[in-house]
C-alpha cells in the first residue's frame, strides 16, 4: 500500500463522505464524488450555491472516509484548495465522469468550482484481514502523525497485555503498530501504567 493506492481506493469507491466544519464550529458531513485522482492528489468539485463550498472557502479543512467493499477504510485528512483555471477544470471532471452531465447540463457545469487536496495525512485501516491492518502516510509535505499506544521502561514485564490484546500484536513487551487496533485495552489494564499515547 501507499499515498496513491490509498487514494485510488477512496476513487473506485467514488462516493465517499466529506466533513467539514461551520461557522459555528460544529462538523457538518456529506455524500461526495471523488472526481479524480492522480500524482498523489485528490480532486473534487461542488457548486458555489451551497453550504459546503462556504465551509471549504472559510476554513478549507476536509475530512474524507470511504470503505469498500473488502472492508478496507481509507481517511484523509487535509486542506482543500479551489483551483484556478475554473473551466479547464470542471472540463476535465466532466470529461472523466460523464454522469455529471445529466445533473448539469450544458453551461450549467460552470456553476460547479473544482477542489484539490494535496496535501493531508492518509490513514489505511483493513478490516477483512486478520489480524487487522493500519498504516499512514502522508501527501504534500505532510508527514503523518504518530498515533496509537507504545509500551515504555517502565513496564515490570508482567505479561498482562499480551494476553489481553483482542488481536496479539504484543510481543517481546512491543507493540506491532502495523496490526494494533488502538483499542486501549493494554492502556487501561497496565498495573503499572507503562503504556503512553503516543499522541499526547
Ligand atoms: S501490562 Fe504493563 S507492565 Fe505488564 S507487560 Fe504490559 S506494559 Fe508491561
Ligand atoms: S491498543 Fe488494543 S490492539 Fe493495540 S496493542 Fe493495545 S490492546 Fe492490543
Amino acid at each position: 500500500m501507499n499515498a496513491q493506492k490509498c487514494l485510488e481506493i477512496l476513487r473506485e469507491i467514488k462516493d465517499v463522505a466529506f466533513a467539514t466544519v461551520d461557522e459555528n464550529g460544529f462538523p457538518q458531513n456529506r455524500i461526495i464524488d471523488v472526481m479524480v485522482v492522480e500524482d498523489e492528489k485528490l480532486y473534487f468539485c461542488t457548486a458555489r450555491g451551497k453550504d459546503f463550498y462556504r465551509q471549504l472557502m472559510e476554513h478549507g479543512q476536509v475530512a474524507i472516509t470511504g470503505l469498500n467493499k473488502e472492508y478496507q477504510m481509507v481517511r484523509l485528512h487535509g486542506r482543500a484548495k479551489r483551483l484556478d483555471e475554473h473551466k479547464k477544470w470542471i472540463d476535465r471532471i466532466f470529461a472523466e465522469n460523464p454522469s455529471m452531465n445529466g445533473v448539469y447540463p450544458n453551461d450549467s457545469r460552470y456553476i460547479l468550482e473544482a477542489f484539490c487536496i494535496d496535501e493531508g495525512e492518509i490513514e489505511y485501516f483493513d478490516l477483512g484481514r486478520e489480524p487487522i491492518v493500519r498504516e499512514y502516510y502522508g501527501i504534500g509535505a505532510k508527514l503523518p502523525a504518530e498515533k496509537g499506544f507504545a509500551i515504555t521502561q517502565n513496564c515490570i514485564k508482567c505479561g498482562k497485555c499480551e494476553h489481553n490484546c483482542p488481536q496479539k500484536c504484543i510481543e517481546d513487551f512491543v507493540i506491532d503498530q502495523a496490526h494494533c487496533l488502538h483499542c486501549g485495552l493494554c492502556f487501561e489494564e497496565c498495573p503499572v501504567g507503562a503504556v503512553k499515547r503516543k499522541d499526547v
